[in-house]
């Protein structure tokens, strides 16, 4: 498996994100939940890249579907021509959809969902003869993409700071339960009629009728690491969205997919949004894909108004990137492997509890199906996070990857809203012994970071 021409040093080293992270390692290989670097060592999967790789890697199915698409038709513009396999996903789509949401929108990614998302809200109301509506309203903790609209969308201060202005202002509502383990005391209604009143608070200070959507990750993902709303908190968000003509978008590009045991994340909280981002486990990888879904009334408007959206990119519907999903979405409904999620999920949920249950450093421990976290504290008392200059994350990245791990931890905020956190996020196809071996190497990474 040695990389046949170039050494480690002598590889991608003009590459800018080579140059930021240093000296990563270079992946040559893939097969079902391990990545092979050049040197021939292998790392368990154990957070899908960034809750991506559903399948694994180098799934036949994918590989073959790919191979097939690409013998036909590689690419043909949405402008000229629609393609069997872009037709054929979209009306899966639809098929599983939450209910009311009838359309589909396809684009390249999670960021482009969300723009599109945004935009297609905005000029809704525009359609509709109420164009002084203008405001978006997202929660604090929160990440929702990385091109400009996204990342105004999204709360996380320290990555909007250096971009000021930002060219759309979204305003932000605390809490949004990321930090609920601090406040044991509060009851899961108290909460969600706290949360759901910070919103309603929001859109009544800017003006109901200016309001254009409320934003949320279904359970927040990489900001404060796969923290599910507490009960009825949807229920409420719902009717306060509904009272005042406020779209509800929920971005599901991380949480959604199957990645929490049952297809879409809001399923569980027995509401539909009007919007609805899907991405990552939608290709599980294998392509470049993402979606927005939509209901009636929002392409009614477009087709009784101007009859257009104006919006679009190049590569949106591409033929091979709906063929990987169109693959991906075939092959977990075939092998029934969303009943794995639920299995393995409750399987790593008893291992994390019995290795960090009582560990001095771990503060918390949540999550969803395969879409969990352990929460890093300084005490666990207090539940006070490190302190955002020692970089637990990254020495928790460090450890598990000497250790043949890949996992997803992700940095505290200046402002001690948000600590060190770890996702685990591994393929659906994980099996009872693997999450075993994920947790073991996860605990030895973590001691020896904190050590
Ligand atoms: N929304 C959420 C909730 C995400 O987690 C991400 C990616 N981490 C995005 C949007 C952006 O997706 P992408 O990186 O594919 O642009």
């Amino acid at each position: 498996l040695q990389h046949p021409a170039l050494t480690d040093e002598e590889t991608m080293t003009h590459l800018l994100h080579r140059q930021i992270h240093g000296s990563l390692p270079v992946a040559i290989g893939g097969k079902g939940i391990e990545l092979i670097d050049a040197g021939g060592k292998h790392y368990i999967d154990a957070s899908g890249g960034a809750a991506v790789s559903c399948l694994g890697h180098a799934h036949p199915d994918v590989v073959a579907a790919l191979h097939s698409q690409f013998d036909r038709i590689a690419y043909a513009h949405t402008s000229f021509f629609t393609t069997e396999a872009a037709e054929r996903l979209g009306d899966r789509l639809v098929e599983d959809a939450p209910p009311g949401l009838s359309h589909v929108y396809l684009v390249s990614g999670g960021s482009e969902a969300v723009e599109a998302a945004l935009k297609m809200a905005r000029q809704y109301f525009v359609e509709k003869g109420e164009p002084q509506r203008r405001h978006i309203i997202a929660r604090r903790q929160s990440y929702h993409g990385n091109t400009l609209g996204a990342l105004a969308t999204g709360g996380n201060e320290w990555r909007r700071a250096q971009f000021r202005p930002l060219l759309i202002e979204t305003h932000h509502v605390d809490p949004c339960f990321a930090y609920r383990f601090r406040e044991p005391g509060e009851t899961d209604e108290a909460y969600a009629a706290r949360a759901a009143q910070a919103l309603e608070d929001k859109i009544l200070e800017l003006g109901p009728e200016e309001v254009i959507a409320f934003v949320a990750e279904t359970v927040v993902g990489a900001t404060a690491g796969a923290v599910p709303p507490v009960a009825d908190y949807f229920k409420r968000i719902r009717a306060i969205c509904d009272r005042y003509g406020v779209l509800l978008i929920l971005d599901e590009v991380m949480c959604g997919m199957g990645r929490t045991g049952t297809l879409h994340a809001c399923q569980l909280e027995g509401i539909s949004p009007d919007f609805m981002t899907i991405a990552k486990g939608l290709g599980g990888g294998y392509q470049p894909i993402g979606a927005v879904l939509l209901g009636r009334q929002i392409f009614d408007a477009f087709a009784n108004g101007s009859g257009f959206f104006q919006h679009g990119h190049t590569y949106m519907g591409h033929p091979m990137a709906a063929a990987a999903a169109l693959a991906v979405q075939e092959a977990i409904h075939r092998d029934l492997l969303l009943d794995n999620v639920k299995a393995m999920g409750g399987r790593l949920t008893a291992r994390l509890q019995a290795r960090f249950g009582n560990h001095l450093h771990i503060g918390d421990i949540r999550g969803r199906g395969l879409f969990q976290a352990i929460e890093l504290v300084a005490d666990r008392g207090t539940k006070e996070p490190f302190a955002p200059g020692l970089k637990v994350h990254a020495k928790i990245k460090r450890q598990a990857m000497q250790r043949g791990l890949m996992v997803y931890p992700m940095g505290g905020t200046i402002d001690g809203a948000c600590g060190d956190h770890v996702l685990i996020a591994p393929p659906f196809i994980v099996a009872p012994h693997e999450i075993d071996t994920i947790v073991e190497r996860l605990g030895e990474a973590v001691d020896a970071a904190l050590r």
